[in-house]
Parts: C-alpha cells; structure tokens; sequence
C-alpha cells in the first residue's frame, strides 16, 4: 500500500508545477545594489568618501585611486548625491555574498587626470592674472616709496585761442620797438 502511495506521489510531482517561486533575474530600475563609479570623471576630490555614513569609501589622491568595500556600504546613495561631478551612480545588481571583506579599487583614468592637471593649470593661471591686476592697480593708486615720479606728459599743441594770444604779444612788441 506504501509503495502505491509513493508512487502516485511520484508521477504527480513529476507532472505538476514547482512549489517554488522562480528568482527575479532582473532588478527592477531604481534598485540600490551596488556603488559604481565613472573613473572617467572621477577627481578624487574625497567628497563621497567624508559623506559616507559607514567610511566604506577611500580616496587615495597620492595613487590617485578609488576604493570602495562593498560588505560595508548600506546603499543609502548619500555618496551619489553628493558627488560634485557625478560620476558615481547605483547600479542595480546587489553584492554577490562570501566568506572574505572584499576592497574594489579603481584608478583613476588619463583622461580624468588630464582634464584635472588642465583645470588646475587654468586656475593658477587665473589666479596669477588676478594677483598682478590687483598689484597693478595698488601701484596707480600710491606709487612706492622712492619710486621715481611719473614723467610729464610732452607739451600740448597750442590751441587756436592761445595763437591768437602769441601773435597780437608779438604784434605789440614790434609797435613799442618802432616806437
Ligand atoms: S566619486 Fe565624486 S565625490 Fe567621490 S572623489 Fe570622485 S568626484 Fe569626488
Ligand atoms: S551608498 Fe552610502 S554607504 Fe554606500 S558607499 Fe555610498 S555613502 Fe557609503
């Protein structure tokens, strides 16, 4: 009777549907899984790394690397937020689990480097330009100590009035020598 019993139970489970859910293979948009980041745009400014809430973000400027720990990030997307050149976004897959605290380090791209080397470079320049108009202008407006004053301008043309003037001067000093 035991066997018959077994055996039904058998052909039904062979024939009938799983007891289980099949898993979601896709998140669906908007899933907090995971921390990327774009080391295309990346300046390692440290921003995400002073806003994370669980210090699972480094920066290192020296090596000019990005280092996240997933195990430690809670996805709370403050980082994302935060990011001035947002480069950093969530992906939607989750961390895969096991049994080692896992470092995910990204360097920073050439081309991120160069367009930050540019920008400082811009900047000095800007600021080097702003320093010498400021110390051109101190100059203009009280000339140092011992500097030697500024040279007078060369005589103006005489204006048609002050011809005028010259000539009946000249015109009455020949009428007292005829005189
Ligand atoms: S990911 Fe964004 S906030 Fe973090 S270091 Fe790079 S640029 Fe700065
Ligand atoms: S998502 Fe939150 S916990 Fe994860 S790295 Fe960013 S700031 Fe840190």
């Amino acid at each position: 009777m035991a066997m018959v019993s077994f055996k039904s139970t058998v052909i039904k489970n062979l024939f009938s549907k799983p007891k289980t859910r099949k898993v979601e293979k896709e998140f669906p948009a908007g899933t907090r899984g995971h921390v990327e980041n774009d080391m295309d745009l990346c300046i390692l400014c440290g921003l995400c790394s002073i806003k994370c809430p669980t210090h699972a973000i480094t920066v290192d400027k020296n090596e000019k690397t990005w280092s996240i720990r997933p195990m430690s990030c809670i996805q709370c997307r403050c980082c994302v937020d935060n990011c001035p050149k947002k480069s950093l976004s969530m992906g939607l897959r989750f961390q895969e689990p096991g049994p080692e605290k896992v470092t995910r380090t990204f360097k920073q791209s050439e081309k991120a480097i160069a367009a930050q080397e540019a920008l400082m470079k811009a900047a000095k320049e800007r600021a080097a330009a702003a320093a010498a108009a400021k110390a051109a202008a101190a100059g203009n407006a009280a000339p140092a100590a011992g500097a030697a004053p500024a040279a007078k301008p060369a005589n103006p043309a005489p204006t048609g009035a002050q011809q005028v003037a010259a000539a009946a001067a000249k015109a009455a000093e020949s009428e007292k020598k005829d005189e």
